[in-house]
């Protein structure tokens, strides 16, 4: 499965569901394939007077239940079965949170480690002066991903207001503060995957404050989990890692000084501790895993020896299929990606919505919120895992179609 492309594995995922659902051919085969694809050719003035021409791609996944919302990302191998599979993911993850939108992704083929900001401003406004017809805070809202950053975000809402003619923040989410980002944007992901993690915790009877807890990479992502399940529930995070390597203090690794330590040292390796390797990390005996880094790293050769109780999939991807089905036959209880770390585009929603109402909200509203609609979310899952008796990516994957294909049906498209 891993040797197929991204777009391939998202339509295999789909039909699964599909089966599980009995949908009719035609509304699968609609669910299948992008609603509409844009290819867009940006010629951009360098800073040595030539001109260089950028591919783009945007992929509108499907709008049934809303504008169509995802990030743009800069990569120079980008292609467009990864910016396709991205976009159905997204709109099964605005799906499954249920926040009135579709999914979609976008892309541009470049390398910003070779672009200077001027050439960077002008890639952003000329994506967005092909595209501009195309989005609109009611039709498509990009936001930051890979190699994007709020700045951008703002170039780009700027271009897109200049072509309307009127101020229009809510094209794009992700901005910062001053030009109308929401307050709580920066740890909503982690944030979410705690709100995710207390529910699965009490159905599985698991005390959090007596809880150890392994985390899997040292970025956003990681290190807020780190600081949440200290503040939120006391947990006891016992490993941490990054790319040079993981460490292991059974006495527990307190989140200020991790952080303190990587950002000047570069690496959690650095920690008082033991040092362990990325696979030990994740087959430790603890409570809680938290895959926060890369995909594919729960597979079926190690799967069988993970002991955690609860996975909390913060990264995307992090498990395969196969490993899905024996995390599952041995009662390990996995939030799965596009819930756990649903919490980002969740924050997402609530910034639009402040920008369309003009009214900006306090962050004890943001919190309340974001755990009112994950907490949601976590247990229409959790109820069809139990009604269906699948694993809970199948019951992810079938409550976020399933919500597809009744605003389909509703509109008389199938
Ligand atoms: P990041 O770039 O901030 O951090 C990634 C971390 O992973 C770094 O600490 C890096 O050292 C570590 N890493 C890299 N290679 C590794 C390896 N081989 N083994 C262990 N660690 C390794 O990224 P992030 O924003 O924290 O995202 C992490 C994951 O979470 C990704 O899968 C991303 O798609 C997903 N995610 C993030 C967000 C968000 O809002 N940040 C939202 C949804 C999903």
């Amino acid at each position: 499965m891993e040797e197929l492309n991204p777009f391939r594995i998202a339509q295999m995922q789909l039909d699964e569901a599909a089966e599980f659902l009995q949908l009719d051919s035609g509304t699968h085969e609609m669910l299948r394939w992008p609603m509409r694809e844009l290819h867009v050719t940006i010629p951009v003035r360098m800073d040595d007077g030539k001109i260089k021409v950028f591919q783009g791609f945007r992929v509108q996944y499907n709008d049934a239940r809303g504008p169509t919302k995802g990030g743009i990302r800069w990569h120079p191998e980008e292609t467009v079965d990864t910016v396709r599979a991205l976009a159905a993911w997204m709109t099964w993850k605005t799906s499954v949170v249920d926040i009135p939108y579709g999914g979609a992704k976008g892309g541009i083929i470049c390398n910003p480690k070779d672009l200077s900001e001027g050439e960077k401003e002008r890639l952003a406004r000329g994506y967005i002066r092909a595209l501009g017809r195309f989005i609109g805070p009611k039709k498509d809202i990009p936001a930051p991903d890979v190699y994007t950053t709020p700045q951008i975000m703002a170039w780009m809402m700027d271009e897109y207001s200049t072509i309307t003619g009127y101020n229009t923040p809510g094209v794009i989410t992700g901005k910062l503060i001053d030009v109308g980002g929401s307050l709580g944007r920066g740890d909503a992901t982690a944030r979410g995957g705690m709100f995710v993690l207390r529910e699965a915790a009490y159905i599985n009877d698991i005390d959090l404050s007596k809880a150890t807890v392994a985390i899997q990479g040292y970025g956003n992502a990681g290190q807020y989990a780190h600081s949440l399940v200290e503040e939120m529930f006391a947990s006891k995070v016992i490993a941490i890692s990054d790319s040079k390597g993981g460490i292991l203090n059974k006495n527990g690794l307190k989140a200020e000084k991790c952080i303190s330590t990587k950002l000047k040292k570069g690496s959690v390796i650095a920690l008082d501790g033991d040092k362990i390797s990325n696979e030990e990390l994740l087959e430790l005996d603890v409570d809680v895993l938290i895959p926060a880094a890369l995909e594919n790293v729960i597979t079926e050769k190690n799967a069988g020896k993970i002991k955690a109780r609860i996975i909390v999939e913060l990264a995307n991807g992090p498990t395969t299929p196969e490993a899905d089905k024996i995390l599952h036959d041995k009662n390990c209880y996995v939030i799965p990606d596009f819930l756990a770390n649903a919490g980002g585009v969740t924050v997402s929603y609530f910034e639009w919505v402040q920008n369309e109402a003009g009214y900006y909200w306090p962050i004890d509203r943001v919190y309340r919120e974001l755990d009112k609609l994950m907490t949601k979310a976590f247990h229409f899952v959790h109820d069809m895992r139990a009604n269906e008796k699948v694993h809970n990516r199948l019951a992810a994957y079938m409550v976020a179609v399933k919500r597809v294909v009744d605003a389909m049906k509703i509109r008389g498209w199938v």
